[in-house]
């Protein structure tokens, strides 16, 4: 080709049309065209370049993330701070150079303990959110241990892609929620002679995927398949966060803190002991003496616990927290033109009902289904353009429905 001739294989610009023009193998690019490109790069790596790390650390100092939880959720003040220490020293360890010394940082995996509807799933949506990365809820009584009937511990990790659009890199900073943790407890604290498919088996499973290994993941989840191509998971770099509700293990703490107490070492003092929220003093040993078994309780080395929600708490779950309960029902009456208000009175009462059923914050969202299923199903024909929820209107609602709330508590 006469020299002349020479064009951007790109834009077509001819040679002196341009400012410069690099030469490939077969084909050739000027400078505008590289400039373009090299826009084209900036935006689409946009927050995941390596160097955004570093700006993501900045962020989120541990004090930044608790008050981002804060906004929402409300309580568990104890087990915001412990998150937001894991989840910085998480960040941290994933920047630390490699080579510097021999210092490696363990990863930060949680655990933590609390009856159902505390907030354990909250705070993993919320770190998550704010972290902006995928997130993956699994249920650990589905697992089984390889060659079960049953999901597959690296069916987890399937679900992480799924919520990362199956993008690998990702996915390989997303954080697991494995709840009910308890569930997989062997039976006793004793190794049981029998092969236990359920426990003891999963929780072997669970431990390379909690400490940082590859794993070959069947895209598509379900039973592994001989021609179904495996995606290649380390990880090293993702966030587990455990939860269960440990029924009964406040019998175990208890006990230990019997024998403490009559010991020479009693480190707490008896008359100190607060009785009603015993999960407080829980320690790893607890969990041992429940049936993980003692390689899980350390790879999940930050162990905190949840308060049960009194009722103080339960009510400002009802309107503080950003996306609370009464505010989306607010949006969605709004959406129909009619402004929502509901009376302290009502508030109090639905708290009160909440307790009673022992559901936790749980509770909260099916009474207010409940109270309002009604106005939500006749209010969207009518000409209502407000519509006010009275402790009255709500005992009414409730009690036409009690016999079907009963059967779900
Ligand atoms: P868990 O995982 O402990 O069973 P969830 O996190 O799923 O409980 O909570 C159940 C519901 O109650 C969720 O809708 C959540 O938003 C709400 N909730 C629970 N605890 C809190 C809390 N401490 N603050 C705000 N909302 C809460």
């Amino acid at each position: 080709m006469a020299k002349e001739e020479l064009d951007c294989s790109f834009c077509g610009r001819k040679k002196p049309e341009t400012n410069l023009l690099i030469a490939g193998l077969d084909a050739h690019i000027c400078d505008r065209c590289i400039q373009q490109a090299y826009g084209i790069i900036v935006e689409e790596t946009d927050g995941e370049e390596g160097d955004d790390l570093s700006k993501d650390l900045e962020l989120s100092k541990p004090k930044a993330i608790k008050s981002f939880l804060d906004e929402y959720v409300i309580g568990q003040e104890f087990t915001k701070k412990v998150i937001s220490v894991a989840v910085y020293n998480h960040y941290k360890r994933l920047l630390q150079p490699t080579t510097e010394d021999d210092i490696e940082i363990q990863k930060s995996n949680i655990i933590l303990v609390g009856q159902t509807g505390t907030g354990k799933t909250l705070i993993a949506r919320t770190v998550a959110k704010m972290l902006n990365v995928p997130l993956a809820i699994v249920d650990a009584t589905v697992l089984t241990e390889a060659g079960y009937v049953g999901e597959d511990v690296e069916t987890i990790l399937t679900k992480l892609l799924q919520a990362a659009d199956y993008d690998v890199e990702k996915a390989q900073r997303g954080i697991v929620f494995i709840d009910e943790i308890d569930k997989i407890a062997r039976k006793g604290d004793n190794p049981s002679i029998t092969r236990d498919v359920s426990g003891e088996g999963v929780q072997q499973a669970l431990l390379k995927l909690l400490e940082g290994t590859i794993v070959n993941v069947p895209p598509k989840g379900g039973r592994k398949h001989p021609d179904q191509k495996f995606i290649e998971v380390n990880t090293e770099n993702i966030l587990f966060i455990a939860g269960g509700a440990f029924d009964g293990i406040e019998r175990n703490i208890q006990k230990r803190l019997n024998m403490q107490a009559v010991g020479f070492s009693a480190s707490i003092k008896e008359d100190n002991i607060e009785r009603d929220n015993l999960l407080q003093y829980i320690i790893p040993k607890d969990l041992k003496s429940f049936g993980l078994i003692p390689e899980i309780i350390g790879r999940l080395p930050v162990m905190t616990y949840m308060n049960p929600l009194d009722a103080k708490t339960l009510r400002s779950i009802l309107t503080k927290p950003k996306n609370a309960i009464i505010k989306q029902y607010k949006k969605l009456f709004e959406m129909d033109n009619i402004e929502f208000n509901i009376s302290d009175e009502a508030l109090d009462f639905i708290v009160k009902k909440a307790m009673e059923y022992k559901l936790g914050a749980r509770g909260l969202r099916s009474l207010c289904e409940t109270i309002l299923t009604d106005a939500m199903y006749e209010l969207p024909d009518s000409e209502e353009k407000s519509f006010t929820v009275t402790k009255e209107y709500a005992e009414g609602k409730l009690e036409k429905s009690q016999i079907k709330l009963k059967a779900v508590s």
